[in-house]
């Protein structure tokens, strides 16, 4: 069951709810019973996160390479 997040617009308030996909999603805040609460989206940004990180590495690692293989031109160059 996934986990909803709400934020009231009125108040500001924010909250969790489980709930399962067939039920209908909260539209009153528990605080200001106001009817301007909005569901946050959560999960799925997580995983993106992950991605854009296992790329930098890689490319860290790259340069690092470069940078050795330069060094040890100008070592022939000065011969
Ligand atoms: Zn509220």
């Amino acid at each position: 069951m996934p986990t909803y997040e709400y934020l009231c617009q009125n108040c500001g308030y924010k909250f969790e709810k489980f709930q399962s996909i067939v039920q209908d999603p909260v539209s009153e805040c528990p605080v200001c019973s106001s009817n301007a609460v909005t569901r946050l989206v959560t999960g799925g940004a997580g995983v993106i996160f992950k991605g854009s990180g296992f790329y930098e590495t890689d490319y860290k690692k790259k340069k690092a390479k470069q940078k050795t293989t330069k060094k040890s031109n100008t070592k022939k160059e000065k011969k």
